[in-house]
């Protein structure tokens, strides 16, 4: 008789940075061909996300009722790409109101499986209510953070012991951590440095993040070998286990589940990249919901062509400006920029949304200025790409700070998005990291050790399994026999 498949289901937060992760980690399971997955997310995302599942995959994609007029947000915005920065914390509010969607969709799944359990229900870290729901249905839960331990160890410390600064010192420690860390104050995005624990960002976070400590498990998206202060920070703090999965990472010709069009086609983008000599381009590029100001635009493409180095830029309207506008280089841009890159072959301006893993998985790129979201340290780092950081929210601020102090793979240049920050500087940095220097020489060594120890933690061998596989073995493992054990107490 043929074993029945485990389903797995998996909700995660409306952001591209979440989805993307959760989406990689769906696929992931379904190609040990063990696991059927029911993903769930709001009408629009899955919408996104049916044109950008690979055509063989059976994953189930189920709407959760959502309609943002109701939270008065936008029409559509069903997602932090979507949404003004300032109406975030609505987004975030409004999750809260899927609860009875949410009961009442697993409820009907387990029927319509005849009463099979899902082996596990895995949930967004702004998710972790749904923990009473799985418990109340017999169903194990994990949260998985798509960031990585320290970043996400620091952003849960910080938000947890609000106000953080008692003194008037730039630099204080950061509270309830295990090893000494200072944080400097410029190493926290805005909102959070003013938070004193009653601004709507602080309530809702106060609200969801200590829920973490009742889910049965915390998966995290990264590498023991590496990242192993955040991890133990969790580990004590939390009492549950925390099992790094990482890199969890979409593989090179997805659209990265952003059912985005690319702003040029992945084969020019290929070509040109072909043309350039080995080791010789920077990529540029602020994630998927960031952007910086538009003074900040000017001092960076100035840095660009200063640098003389060969670089692919991947641009979006600066701070201020529609974000879903199209962009307007004669406004943001020095005059005559986009002209003079394109002539001189040196320089390819993407709009919008650029292949990312397929350009840093090309061996003529060297470098990566990024703003350290986590998805793009991953990719990075699983290429042996160094980093040129520049931070702008959440937890990217010590992103940085893990991959410059402890991996040593990166160097900062800016932080934040109203810091002035000058062109001499940042060309400076570029060609620090890109030329022959010691520390340039250095960062590319460390990162090419890096990516070694990432493909350590993904081997699946018979006689050898890294500590991310192993990780995932022991969750399935936990998550099964929970499951056994409450199906022989019935
Ligand atoms: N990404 C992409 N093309 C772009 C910008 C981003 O494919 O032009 C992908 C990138 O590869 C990564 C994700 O979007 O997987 C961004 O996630 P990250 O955690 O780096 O940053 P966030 O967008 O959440 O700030």
């Amino acid at each position: 008789m043929a074993h029945r498949k485990e389903n797995i289901v998996m909700f995660p937060f409306m952001a591209q940075g979440h989805i993307i992760p959760f989406l990689a980690l769906a696929l992931q399971l379904e190609n040990t061909n063990k696991y059927t997955i029911t993903f769930v997310n709001t009408p629009l995302n899955i919408k996104k996300l049916k044109s950008s599942l690979p055509p063989d995959s059976s994953i189930h994609l189920l709407e959760i009722p959502f309609n943002s007029i109701d939270h008065n947000l936008p029409p559509c915005t069903e997602n932090t790409d979507s949404v003004p920065y300032h109406l975030i914390p609505d987004l975030l509010n409004a999750s809260l109101s899927f609860k009875s969607h949410f009961r009442k969709l697993i409820t009907d799944l387990i029927r319509e499986q005849d009463e099979h359990k899902p082996l596990a229900i895995i949930t967004g870290m702004y998710y972790g209510w749904c923990q009473e729901i799985a418990q109340e249905l017999g169903v194990f839960h994990a949260i998985f953070i798509g960031g990585g331990g320290f970043g996400f160890a620091c952003y849960y410390s910080l938000w947890l012991n609000l106000p953080h600064r008692n003194t008037d010192s730039d630099e204080f420690v950061l509270p309830d951590f295990p090893e000494a860390s200072r944080i400097h104050v410029t190493q926290t995005a805005e909102h959070l440095r003013n938070a004193d624990g009653s601004d709507s960002f602080s309530v809702f976070l106060k609200k969801v993040l200590p829920l973490w400590s009742n889910a049965d498990g915390i998966l995290v998206n990264t590498v023991e070998e590496f990242d192993n202060i955040g991890l133990t920070y969790f580990r004590r703090k939390l009492s549950r286990p925390v099992w790094p999965i990482g890199p969890v990472l979409l593989s090179t010709g997805s659209k990265a589940g952003s059912g985005k069009e690319f702003g040029i086609s992945a084969e020019v983008c290929r070509n040109w990249l072909d043309s350039k000599p080995l080791n010789s381009v920077l990529y540029v590029s602020f994630g998927s919901q960031n952007t910086i100001a538009a003074s900040q635009m000017i001092q960076l493409a100035t840095a660009l062509e200063a640098s003389g180095k060969n670089f692919i830029w991947v641009v979006r309207p600066p701070i201020g400006f529609d974000i879903n506008s199209d962009f307007k280089a004669d406004k943001w841009m020095p005059e005559g920029f986009e002209r003079r890159i394109k002539d001189s072959g040196r320089g390819l301006v993407i709009h919008k949304w650029a292949p990312q893993i397929e350009i840093l998985s090309h061996k003529s790129v060297s470098a990566f200025l990024s703003h350290c979201g986590w998805n793009s340290v991953l990719e990075s780092l699983s290429h042996g790409v160094p980093l040129i950081a520049w931070p702008l929210a959440a937890e990217q601020f010590y992103n940085s700070k893990l991959l410059e102090e402890e991996i040593q793979v990166c160097v900062e240049v800016a932080r934040g998005k109203s810091c002035e920050v000058l062109h001499k500087e940042i060309a400076e940095k570029i060609n620090l990291v890109m030329n022959e220097t010691e520390k340039g020489k250095e960062m590319r060594r460390k990162a090419s050790e890096v990516r070694e120890i990432i493909e350590d933690a993904v081997k699946n061998e018979e006689k050898y399994q890294g500590s991310s596989v192993k990780s995932m073995e022991q969750f399935l493992n936990v998550a099964f026999m929970m499951r056994e054990n409450k199906m022989n107490e019935v």
